[in-house]
């Protein structure tokens, strides 16, 4: 059994955090370390620790997390000019929290991806 990160106390509303979107199957709320103007994390509501860990019983709420990411960076009006979807995958990706998550920044020219 895989341990609970920070990211289920918020999914559960234990702490106090702002939910800019909440459903059945996904969360989403502020980065508290912003790296852009707009930076969401858009995660599932249960706990999958990696990318590595996901089955096909979770494709519902992995669509349903770039749908959402769709959804808020039209809300927050970031869509025409772009943004940038990331989901980092352990040590060499560079994952911090072991509860699957997709970050969206936007709000500024991001530049390359690999500079
Ligand atoms: P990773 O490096 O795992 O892809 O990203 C983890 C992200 O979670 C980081 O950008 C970090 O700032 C964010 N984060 C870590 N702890 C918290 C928290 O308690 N609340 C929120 N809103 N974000 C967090």
């Amino acid at each position: 059994m895989a341990e609970e990160t920070i990211f289920s106390k918020i999914i559960r509303r234990e702490i106090p955090t702002e939910i800019l979107y909440q459903d059945d199957l996904v969360t989403a709320f502020r980065d508290i370390s912003p790296k852009a103007p707009h930076h969401l994390l858009i995660v599932p509501n249960t706990l999958i620790p990696t990318i590595n860990d996901v089955k096909a019983a979770d494709e519902p709420a992995l669509g349903r997390m770039v749908t959402v990411a769709a959804k808020l960076a039209k809300e927050a009006g970031i869509d025409e000019d772009g943004y940038r979807l990331i989901i980092n995958c352990n040590q060499h990706g560079g994952q911090e929290v072991f509860h699957i998550h997709m970050h969206l920044l936007g709000g500024k020219p991001l530049g390359p991806m690999l500079a």
